[in-house]
Order: C-alpha cells, then sequence, then structure tokens
C-alpha cells in the first residue's frame, strides 16, 4: 500500500476507523469508544464463538475488569509485566487531608494529586480468566471443568496502533482438570479457532506466542515460554503483514493457577488448566481491515457468516 498522506499504517488506520465512526478517541493512545457497527460485529463473532463452544457443556460466568488485589498478589504477574499493571486507588482520608488534596489538585501543574491517593482493594483484570480461579479452591470432578466468559482487560502499553488497545474484552473457553485434560482443551482449539476464523474470511496463521516480559527475568521466561510452547497465537495482518496481530490465543498454564489457588483435579494433585481466548476488538479490527470499512459491502459469504444480511 502506498503511504500518500505521510502517515504510518497504524495512524492511517486508526484515522479510518475513526472517520467511518467505528472508534471514538478518547484522548489517550489506546482508549477508544466504539461506534454501533463495530459493536455489532463484536456481538455477531462473539454469537459464533458460543455457537462453536455449545456443544462442549461449558459453564457461563461473567466477573467485571476488576478483581480482588489479595488474588492479584497470589500471581506472579508483576514479575513479568509491571509495566501492564492497572491498579484502583482512591482517596480514603478525612476533612483535613481532602482540602490538602484539592489544593493540589487545583495546583495540579505544579503538584502531583494522585500521590495523596490509597490503594484499594482491587486491581484492573490483566487477563478475562483470572477472576475465574480464586473461586474454584477445591477438588474438580472427574472429568474436570470448563467455563466460558467474557471480561474486559486492561494492559498499560500506549500505542499508536489500533490493536493494542488499552482496555479490550476477551472472551475465553477455560478448561480446568488434568494434564491432559488441559493440554487436549489448548490442542484442539488450534484447529477449531482458526477454522472459525476461516469462516469470516480471516486467513490466520498459528505461531509459537513471544510475550513481552519485562527486564532481564523476562528474557528467560520468554525463553521458556517459547522452548515450552506453552502458548500458540492465531495471527492475522493487521496493521502490518511483516508483524501480523494475535487476534485469539491457545494458552496451557500447566499447573500455575492450581498451585497459586488451591484447585485440584480429582486425583489430588493440583489442577492444570488451559484457556482460548479471542480478542474481540481484534478480531473486528481484522475485519475491518481485510473487508473494509462499510460492513454491508462485505462478501455475501462473511455477511451471512455474521448474520448481517
Ligand atoms: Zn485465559
Amino acid at each position: 500500500m502506498c503511504v500518500q498522506d505521510g502517515l504510518d499504517p497504524r495512524a492511517r488506520y486508526t484515522q479510518d476507523l475513526v472517520g467511518a465512526g467505528h472508534l471514538i478517541p478518547l484522548g489517550v493512545p489506546g482508549l477508544f469508544g466504539r461506534g454501533g457497527d463495530f459493536e455489532g460485529v463484536i456481538t455477531r463473532f462473539q454469537a459464533l464463538v458460543r455457537a462453536e463452544g455449545q456443544g462442549d457443556g461449558a459453564i457461563e460466568v461473567h466477573f467485571p475488569p476488576i478483581f480482588n488485589r489479595a488474588h492479584y498478589c497470589s500471581i506472579s504477574h508483576i514479575h513479568n509485566f509491571p509495566d501492564l499493571i492497572g491498579s484502583v486507588h482512591s482517596f480514603t482520608g478525612g476533612e483535613k487531608e481532602h482540602r490538602e488534596l484539592v489544593r493540589k489538585f487545583e495546583n495540579r501543574a505544579e503538584e502531583d494529586w494522585t500521590r495523596d491517593l490509597t490503594p484499594a482493594d482491587s486491581m484492573l483484570v490483566p487477563a478475562a480468566c483470572y477472576p475465574l480461579y480464586p473461586g474454584l479452591k477445591g477438588t474438580l470432578p472427574a472429568q474436570g471443568s470448563l467455563y466460558e466468559l467474557v471480561g474486559w482487560v486492561f494492559r498499560h502499553e500506549p500505542s499508536d496502533d489500533p490493536a493494542r488497545m488499552q482496555i479490550f474484552r476477551q472472551r475465553e473457553y477455560v478448561r480446568l482438570g488434568t494434564e491432559d485434560q488441559a493440554t487436549a482443551h489448548r490442542d484442539s482449539w488450534m484447529q477449531r479457532a482458526r477454522d472459525l476464523l476461516q469462516t469470516v474470511g480471516l486467513d490466520a496463521e498459528l505461531v509459537v506466542a513471544n510475550d513481552p516480559f519485562f527486564g532481564r527475568g523476562g528474557r528467560m521466561a520468554k525463553a521458556s515460554q517459547r522452548e515450552q510452547a506453552l502458548k500458540y497465537e492465531l495471527v492475522v495482518p493487521i496493521t502490518s503483514t511483516e508483524k501480523p496481530t494475535a487476534v485469539a490465543s491457545c494458552n496451557y498454564h500447566r499447573d500455575y493457577f492450581g498451585l497459586a489457588f488451591d484447585i485440584l483435579s480429582a486425583d489430588g494433585q493440583p489442577a492444570h488448566t488451559a484457556c482460548v481466548g479471542f480478542g474481540l476488538e481484534r478480531v473486528a479490527l481484522a475485519l475491518f481491515k481485510t473487508h473494509g470499512l462499510d460492513t454491508a459491502s462485505w462478501p455475501e459469504t462473511v455477511r451471512q457468516r455474521l448474520s448481517l444480511s
């Protein structure tokens, strides 16, 4: 594609999406409202994911976009992704402290009023399935458990890339049980998710994931993740063909959450878990990039598949 306007492809695609009313900029990189057509595509794609998993007997659960800080402290997210954290803070002082807070706020060009806030009991959810595990303490049934959920996920990574939002939704199927049950879930969804994306005209490639672990320790975590091939991603070009974007991931966590939250499989061992997650905004962005900004001009097969006609 030629660069007539001098914008890089990410900025140009963002401009196109905003112009079409699909995204509403909120003045912070990676933070957007969504237009009706954009949201409609997400709703319809979710219906396809649900139809695909319908026969599997998943239990449906829903969580808010914040979760228990104590539960956050039971996992090692802070060691691997400190730069992505979202923490909720509020004001807990009395009248005297409030006067001081307001004074600093009014003088905010010179002073930092946010330092007068205190951490609340909650953190923003860094991955949609994290709030699920703490409530499952105990022993799973012999066949293990399967959950479906959709949730908002926060990642503090301000970017010009519309496919790298700070807050977005993931729809997941989460399997808990033995090692075999968990890996079978991840492995079967690699193909199912790829086929599903294919039916809406997204030719996704399956790759081993390369998460942005932080710092020196992160290089080891990154190497270990690749070496053990714990996580696979389905990638589609959105703003770059050289660096296509992950629109879905298939993750095997081994017994990480089982150990962290005392979840046992029926054999008394720490439960193994796996999840498949679709990045809903990214799927919509890939669809609008692939088929055009106006859903009315999308290929008829795709429109039918998404119940748009
Ligand atoms: Zn997950």
